[in-house]
């Protein structure tokens, strides 16, 4: 629902923006929460801010997650002004509310909104134009999750439940196959068979973690190069944002949605899929990025399955892909029919091909140092 102009400016004069409102507008191509850029006049110099409306109809638990948000940018933020670091642009800042300290507005009426201070001189990439893009949004990441690697503070919250848990995915499918409310799954048989055959796969990482071979770290869960903002000037990284889903969570997921998004050639609906050969070249960027940015932190068992996370969030992407198929599409928004069957055999295909590659790209982390 689109919120008129005023009623902006009035939300916006909740939080403590200093200096005069001049606008709110639409800002960006974000496709869960609504986001504004407020502008101010501070002595004549323009000053913007990012307000945003939250989505509680997929964050269920707002004040949770803002909990998350506090705590995590709150640890960075210390840690970074006790290093003596620049810190104002490498992590998001919250504003409070005018009349409090509390760093959101949670209205019956309004909705749920935030505001941060706007990060500027950089900007996000929807799309993928060169390796050294996902070079650094893949530090970017790792160093993000390096920075919270001694966090000490409240458990994070879990703002969505089992949102990496692969097989669960896996059973959403099944009993979707089951049901079949649309009489759709005699279209894809053979979509199906491919993701009922790779059970073994979904069960890869859950697995490694059940036995204690791979840790659980506090991760970010949204790793698209478009919520890392990079340096307008030089390219570099300069602060991961969009912290709605940051929990706890396998390091190996954030690495495996980078590879499922950075190394596919093809849009992400694109049914043309004999063209679909994973780039090695992007997947090379990205280890070697995450590997420098992690600073060493990764354990010889998460370097080992860098590639199979590649496969198996690709894997469970295109698992939920078809099952929202199946169910009716009510979960991602589609824009024609049979896009998220689409949607969910191109992820197949670039499954197909970065198994195919499996060899070639763990030759090329080898020789990354
Ligand atoms: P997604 O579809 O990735 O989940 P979203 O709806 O959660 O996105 P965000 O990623 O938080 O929205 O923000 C949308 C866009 O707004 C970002 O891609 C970025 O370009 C811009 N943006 C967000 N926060 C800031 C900030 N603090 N400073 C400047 N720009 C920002
Ligand atoms: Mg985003
Ligand atoms: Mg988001």
């Amino acid at each position: 629902m689109p919120v008129d102009a005023s009623l902006l400016l009035d939300i916006a004069r909740r939080f403590q923006v200093l200096g005069d409102l001049l606008s709110a507008v639409p800002y960006g191509t974000g496709h869960i929460n609504d986001t504004y850029v407020v502008t101010c006049d501070q002595a004549g110099e323009p000053v913007r801010y990012l307000l945003q409306r939250l989505n509680t109809k997929i964050f269920k638990t707002p004040r949770g997650l803002m909990k998350n948000i506090e705590e995590v940018t709150g640890h960075i933020r210390g840690k970074l002004k006790r290093q003596g670091e620049p810190f104002t642009r490498r992590v998001l800042t919250l504003v409070p509310l005018a009349d409090s300290g509390v760093c959101f507005l949670d209205d019956p009426e309004l909705g749920f909104w935030r505001c941060y201070l706007f990060i500027e001189g950089a900007r996000t990439y929807d799309v993928i134009e060169r390796v050294e893009q996902a070079f650094e949004a893949a530090k970017a990441f790792g160093a993000f999750q390096s920075l919270l690697a001694d966090y000490e503070g409240p458990s994070l919250h879990e703002t969505i439940p089992d949102f990496h848990h692969t097989p669960k995915r896996l059973a959403a499918l099944k009993a979707a196959v089951a049901e079949d409310p649309l009489g759709r799954a005699r279209d894809c048989e053979a979509d199906i068979l491919f993701a009922l055959e790779r059970a073994p796969l979904a069960g890869r990482l859950v697995g490694l973690q059940a036995e204690g071979a791979i840790p659980e770290r506090i991760t970010h869960n949204d790793t698209k190069l478009n919520n890392v903002m990079l340096d307008d000037a030089t390219g570099a990284g300069v602060c991961v944002i969009d912290l709605d889903t940051v929990m706890p969570g396998l390091s190996l997921c954030d690495f495996g949605d980078m590879v499922r998004t950075a190394c596919n050639p093809l849009a992400e609906d694109d049914p043309d899929t004999s063209r679909m050969v994973a780039r090695g070249d992007m997947f090379e960027a990205l280890a070697s990025g995450y590997l420098q940015g992690t600073g060493g932190a990764l354990l010889p068992v998460e370097r080992e399955h860098l590639v199979v996370a590649g496969q198996l969030l690709t894997y469970e992407c295109g698992t939920r892909f078809l099952t929202d198929y199946l169910l009716g599409d009510t979960y991602f928004r589609t824009h024609r029919p049979a896009q998220n069957l689409d949607r969910a055999r191109n992820q197949f295909a670039l499954v197909r091909s970065l198994e195919s590659q499996e060899e070639a790209f763990m030759g090329r982390i080898r020789n990354l140092v």
